[in-house]
Protein backbone atom coordinates (compact mmCIF):
# COMPACT_ATOMS: atom_id res chain seq x y z
CA UNK A 1 0.00 0.00 0.00
CA UNK A 2 1.67 3.37 -1.09
CA UNK A 3 0.86 6.91 0.78
CA UNK A 4 -0.42 9.81 -1.67
CA UNK A 5 2.58 11.76 -2.73
CA UNK A 6 3.17 14.42 0.06
CA UNK A 7 2.59 17.98 -1.17
CA UNK A 8 3.89 21.72 -0.17
CA UNK A 9 1.67 23.04 2.45
CA UNK A 10 2.52 26.92 1.01
CA UNK A 11 2.73 25.94 -2.76
CA UNK A 12 1.14 22.68 -3.52
CA UNK A 13 4.29 21.33 -5.30
CA UNK A 14 5.28 17.49 -4.59
CA UNK A 15 8.11 17.10 -1.94
CA UNK A 16 10.59 14.26 -1.97
CA UNK A 17 10.04 11.42 -0.40
CA UNK A 18 12.46 11.47 2.70
CA UNK A 19 12.79 8.80 4.93
CA UNK A 20 14.92 10.59 7.60
CA UNK A 21 12.36 13.79 8.49
CA UNK A 22 8.95 14.64 7.91
CA UNK A 23 8.86 17.55 5.49
CA UNK A 24 5.73 20.10 4.94
CA UNK A 25 7.26 23.24 2.50
CA UNK A 26 9.19 22.63 -0.30
CA UNK A 27 11.78 25.34 0.39
CA UNK A 28 12.70 28.58 2.83
CA UNK A 29 10.27 30.57 0.74
CA UNK A 30 7.15 28.51 1.48
CA UNK A 31 8.02 27.97 5.24
CA UNK A 32 8.70 31.97 6.06
CA UNK A 33 5.26 32.55 4.40
CA UNK A 34 3.24 30.05 5.26
CA UNK A 35 4.28 31.20 9.23
CA UNK A 36 4.53 34.91 8.26
CA UNK A 37 0.65 34.33 7.50
CA UNK A 38 0.25 32.25 10.39
CA UNK A 39 1.64 34.99 12.67
CA UNK A 40 -0.43 37.62 11.36
CA UNK A 41 -3.88 35.88 11.55
CA UNK A 42 -2.73 34.89 14.85
CA UNK A 43 -2.64 38.59 15.88
CA UNK A 44 -5.55 38.93 14.22
CA UNK A 45 -7.67 36.11 16.38
CA UNK A 46 -6.08 36.87 19.47
CA UNK A 47 -7.64 40.89 19.41
CA UNK A 48 -11.18 39.33 18.35
CA UNK A 49 -10.88 36.84 20.95
CA UNK A 50 -9.20 39.18 24.01
CA UNK A 51 -12.15 41.97 22.67
CA UNK A 52 -14.60 38.47 22.92
CA UNK A 53 -13.55 38.54 26.58
CA UNK A 54 -12.81 41.70 28.14
CA UNK A 55 -15.62 43.79 26.38
CA UNK A 56 -18.48 41.15 26.09
CA UNK A 57 -19.70 43.23 22.91
CA UNK A 58 -22.89 41.17 21.39
CA UNK A 59 -21.83 39.65 18.50
CA UNK A 60 -17.99 39.49 19.07
CA UNK A 61 -18.00 35.58 18.40
CA UNK A 62 -19.27 35.34 15.67
CA UNK A 63 -16.86 38.14 14.31
CA UNK A 64 -14.42 35.43 15.19
CA UNK A 65 -16.27 33.11 13.71
CA UNK A 66 -16.33 35.11 10.27
CA UNK A 67 -12.53 35.92 10.50
CA UNK A 68 -11.77 32.07 10.40
CA UNK A 69 -14.45 31.75 7.94
CA UNK A 70 -12.39 34.33 5.59
CA UNK A 71 -8.93 32.43 6.46
CA UNK A 72 -10.35 29.38 5.53
CA UNK A 73 -11.57 30.80 2.00
CA UNK A 74 -8.49 32.88 1.27
CA UNK A 75 -6.75 29.54 1.51
CA UNK A 76 -9.14 27.74 -0.47
CA UNK A 77 -8.97 30.42 -3.14
CA UNK A 78 -5.03 30.19 -3.28
CA UNK A 79 -5.14 26.40 -3.24
CA UNK A 80 -3.63 25.86 -0.10
CA UNK A 81 -3.62 22.80 1.86
CA UNK A 82 -6.19 22.68 4.62
CA UNK A 83 -5.07 23.53 7.74
CA UNK A 84 -5.30 19.92 9.49
CA UNK A 85 -3.40 18.96 6.75
CA UNK A 86 -0.51 20.47 7.58
CA UNK A 87 1.59 18.19 10.34
CA UNK A 88 -0.11 19.03 13.99
CA UNK A 89 3.09 17.88 15.83
CA UNK A 90 5.03 20.79 14.61
CA UNK A 91 2.80 23.52 14.10
CA UNK A 92 5.65 26.08 14.72
CA UNK A 93 7.78 25.67 12.20
CA UNK A 94 10.16 29.16 12.29
CA UNK A 95 13.48 27.67 11.63
CA UNK A 96 15.15 25.79 9.33
CA UNK A 97 14.57 21.42 10.14
ZN1 LIG B 1 6.26 25.27 -1.65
Amino acid sequence: MTRPPKVCAECGEGLPRDRTRQQDFCGDACRSAFNNRRKRRGAILYDLAMDMRVNRRPGSFTRLQQQIDQFIREDRDAGRKAFNAVNPERPCQTTKG
